[in-house]
């Protein structure tokens, strides 16, 4: 079995001068990013090193929608939904999850600066 702390590793085999196959393992690869509401995983942002990530472009390291790389799609469509029913008062702030008041609060920021 594999040293469980290096199962997550970069594994490399190479041949040793002597001939016999060895296998070295490299740095731990970071953990998959995630939603910072639900925690479960963020699809379309790379599992890369900070090395690995300044070799992409801006583009490449995050979903290019509102919360991107914040915020998973689920959760970001409730954020929408709960910022509209506020705006149109069908919903009070008391009854929107106290978690995603910071969001919705973020959203009638850009609101109000694309009004100016
Ligand atoms: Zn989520």
């Amino acid at each position: 079995m594999v040293n469980p702390a290096k199962r997550h590793s970069k594994k490399v085999t190479r041949r040793s001068p002597s001939g016999k196959r060895v296998v070295l393992y490299g740095a731990k690869k970071p953990s998959a990013a995630s939603c910072a509401l639900c925690g479960g995983k963020l699809q379309a942002v790379p599992r890369r090193s900070a090395s690995g990530m300044r070799a992409l472009a801006k583009t490449e390291k995050r979903p290019q929608r509102i919360f991107g790389g914040v915020l998973c799609f689920g959760c970001t469509s409730k954020v929408l939904k709960e910022r509209a029913r506020l705006s149109s008062g069908s919903l009070t702030r008391a009854e929107v999850d106290f978690t995603h008041l910071p969001y919705i609060s973020m959203l009638r920021n850009q609101d109000a600066a694309k009004a100016k």
